[in-house]
């Protein structure tokens, strides 16, 4: 789903924690310090495991650079990319 690979998802998040601190971007959640992050496959994450969300959403054409990064927890994730999968119409751009 994501075009980060591993090695470069732990490198971002590490640049984002230093850039925007440890904290989830939308609800400002403490986040879980990388250096002790349990390794777990996604789907059954922890509330406060740190995720990589994207200001521009990927299926909107979003860039793969930092400035379009952002750490979010699990949940905050979940939820934008529900609504920006329709309901939500916005902008009215689809066709
Ligand atoms: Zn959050």
């Amino acid at each position: 789903m994501s075009f980060i690979r591993r090695g470069e998802k732990a490198a971002v998040l590490q640049v984002l924690y230093k850039r925007d601190g440890p904290r989830c971007c939308w609800c400002e959640r403490k986040l879980l310090p990388l250096d002790s992050l349990p390794k777990i496959s996604s789907g059954n994450l922890p509330v406060n495991y740190p995720t990589i969300d994207h200001l521009i959403p990927q299926c909107m054409g979003g860039p793969h650079l930092m400035f379009n990064y952002k750490v979010s927890c699990p949940k905050c994730n979940s939820t934008r990319h529900k609504e920006e999968d329709g309901v939500k119409s916005q902008n009215g751009n689809r066709n």
